[in-house]
């Protein structure tokens, strides 16, 4: 059983198990829609590079700090992680303290990463008139765009306003070691719960 089914698994029943069955659902979806997109259109990060979490730092809201803080909460490498995030408390530009260069995506919770990382040089924004314009990654080189985008190509926007009608509009957003620290903290309280 992997870090997701073991958080979903041992948090159900809390008063956060709706949120993490509603995330895993829309991560599941935009997963297959970004992957049909990237497939298609020959979309791709060469291979082991890592440039944009080396130099980046998510700022996360609600939904996604609590769908990652249940994995951390359930990972084997959670004291680890922890470790990595007091260290880059006040931290306000990257490395992020989830980047291994010595995992394969790079991202010690790559199955929970938050909605950013999924989007990055995978998806449109809408140009001046409108047009889908694909959103180029610009720091290697060496990264393959899409051959053509049409009205099927998925649009960063829109994933957002997803994310945000999950969470009840809710868009305060806060940097990942700060949110995290806190988050998990709260879902050691209801894995306590239960086990009482
Ligand atoms: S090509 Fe760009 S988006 Fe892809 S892994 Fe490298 S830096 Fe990140
Ligand atoms: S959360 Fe993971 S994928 Fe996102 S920036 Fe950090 S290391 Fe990269």
């Amino acid at each position: 059983m992997d870090e997701i089914a073991k958080a979903l698994e041992g948090l159900n029943g809390t008063s956060i198990a709706d949120a993490l069955e509603r995330m895993a659902e829309f991560y599941d979806e935009t997963k297959s829609e970004i992957t049909s997109f990237s497939e298609k259109e020959g979309v791709k990060c060469p291979p082991g590079c890592g440039i944009c979490c080396s130099r980046f730092l998510p700022d996360i809201t609600k939904y996604e700090s609590l769908f990652l803080s249940a994995f951390i909460a359930f990972s084997e490498k959670k004291e680890e992680i922890m470790g990595r995030l007091e260290s880059a408390k006040g931290q306000k530009n990257g490395p992020c303290p989830l980047y291994d260069e010595s995992k394969a995506y790079h991202c010690m919770c790559y199955e929970a990463r938050p909605l950013i990382c999924r989007l990055f040089a995978s998806t449109c924004f809408a140009g001046k008139s409108g047009e889908r314009k694909f959103s180029h990654c610009h720091l290697n080189a060496a990264f393959k765009g899409p051959d053509s985008i049409d009205e099927s190509a998925p649009m960063m926007g829109n994933y957002g306003q997803r994310m945000l009608a999950l969470q009840g509009e809710d868009s305060v957003t806060e940097f990942l070691p700060e949110r995290l620290l806190k988050d998990i903290a709260l879902v050691e309280y209801y894995i306590g719960l239960k086990e009482k």
